[in-house]
């Protein structure tokens, strides 16, 4: 288990104690954000308070936080204002398991007693001060949080107990659901959808296309007139679009939707296709269709074809496979589609655009085509598509059937 635990809540609610006692029995390591801002100064918290006010403080927060992004089984206690910016919100939900400590602001003036080290503790009234920034945060640390503690009632042990019991029950629970994922990788044209949305549909599972992301914001930007190489303004696209994917009964394929339009076959028509491998080079739009992908994924018993699913979007998913076929062979394919959904196609171009998109796939910095360790090879150049399909669907349910 890598999950990190990230300790939130007000000033008194015991996230260093718990958090060194929970790192000490799990093994895991402490991370204190407080500790890390106060090396970088160069200064105690409430030196930076006094001489730099709380702006400067608020960004080193910030800084720090970016910093420590890459942590893996770390315990961290964070600072009680870390929750006031929307972008730290999305860090902390993005680093683990987020628990709010929780306690009424009387309970927190008797833990904290005198400290003279909280520099937003007014001298001469601190429990109106505690109980409106109580108050102002609530719900920020509500929308930020996994877990709800309520330590009024409760020992430092058992507060660490009851985090370790969640831990275990959310880590097995993971663990059920990386099973019920296939991800499905491979060069353009292999087959990989087609045999993704197939293998969804024999298993029950939900196709997730994620080329078709990439094809949206593409399409969406040609359409606007956004210029393909502004990566500022394609990153804001592809984080404001709303993309959906919607089932269809039997073995029709899923349809669609951008921002509650059904683009399917638009998406599809070959400038698009040329266009969608340079957009998708761009790490910032990445990061928003990686993550939303992610999300998806994470509801389990699902099927996700692409380039970097096994490698980057789900490494932990139980299935993977890295879909291959001759050069020959994917052109026929793509010729053959192009020309049932009605798109005239010169065969040398297409074969051109298919080695350079290839090309432009295996060397970009993020999120590049590559074997993932456990994959599974198939190579789909003498066989029919049914028979794929027969071969990943019985390997996911036999096993399955099997647990
Ligand atoms: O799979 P499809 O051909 O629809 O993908 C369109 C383009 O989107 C690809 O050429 C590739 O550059 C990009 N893509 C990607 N990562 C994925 C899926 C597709 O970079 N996971």
């Amino acid at each position: 288990m890598d999950k990190n635990v990230v300790l939130i809540g007000m000033m008194g609610s015991g996230k260093t104690t718990i958090g060194r006692e929970l790192s000490r029995k799990t093994g895991m390591e402490f991370i204190d954000l407080d500790e890390l801002i106060e090396r970088r100064a160069a200064m105690s918290i409430p030196e930076i308070f006094q001489t730099m006010g709380e702006a400067y403080f608020r960004q080193l927060e910030s800084e720090v936080l970016e910093e420590i992004m890459s942590a893996r089984h770390a315990v961290i206690a964070t600072g009680g204002g870390v929750v006031l910016s929307a972008e730290n919100r999305q860090r902390l939900r993005e680093l683990g398991l987020v628990v709010w400590l929780d306690a009424p602001a009387d309970v927190l003036l008797e833990r904290i007693g005198d400290d003279p080290n909280r520099p937003l503790l007014s001298r001469s009234q601190p429990l109106k001060k505690l109980t409106q920034l109580l108050h102002e945060r609530r719900d920020l640390y509500a929308e930020t949080s996994d877990i709800h503690l309520d330590t009024t009632e409760l020992t430092k042990d058992e507060i660490v107990e009851r985090i370790i019991e969640e831990l275990e029950k959310r880590s097995a629970d993971e663990d059920d659901v990386f099973n019920t994922i296939v991800a499905i990788d491979g060069p353009v044209a292999s087959g990989k959808s087609s045999l993704a949305k197939k293998v969804a549909k024999r298993l029950g599972f939900f196709h997730i296309d994620t080329g078709a992301m990439y094809r949206c914001v593409t399409y969406e930007a040609m359409r606007r007139g956004i210029p393909l190489d502004d990566a500022e303004a394609l990153i804001e696209l592809a984080h404001s679009l709303d993309i959906r994917y919607e089932e269809q009964p039997g073995e029709a394929p899923n349809r669609v939707f951008l921002n509650g339009e059904d683009v399917t076959e638009q998406i599809r028509a070959p400038e698009v296709s040329r266009n969608t491998s340079p957009v998708a080079d761009i790490p910032g739009v990445r990061t928003e269709l990686v993550r939303l992908q992610r999300q998806m994924a994470l509801r389990g018993r699902c099927v996700l074809d692409g380039r970097d699913i096994g490698t980057v979007v789900v490494p932990e998913a139980r299935w993977k496979f890295y879909v291959v076929a001759s050069l020959d062979e994917r052109v026929r394919r793509r010729m053959l589609q192009h020309q049932q959904e009605g798109h005239a196609v010169d065969i040398r171009q297409l074969r051109e655009d298919i080695i350079e998109r290839d090309r432009r796939d295996r060397i970009r910095t993020h999120g590049a085509l590559r074997l993932a360790p456990t994959a599974t090879i198939l190579d789909t150049t003498d066989i029919p598509l049914e028979e794929a399909v027969e071969i990943v669907a019985s390997i996911v349910a036999g096993a399955l059937a099997l647990k």
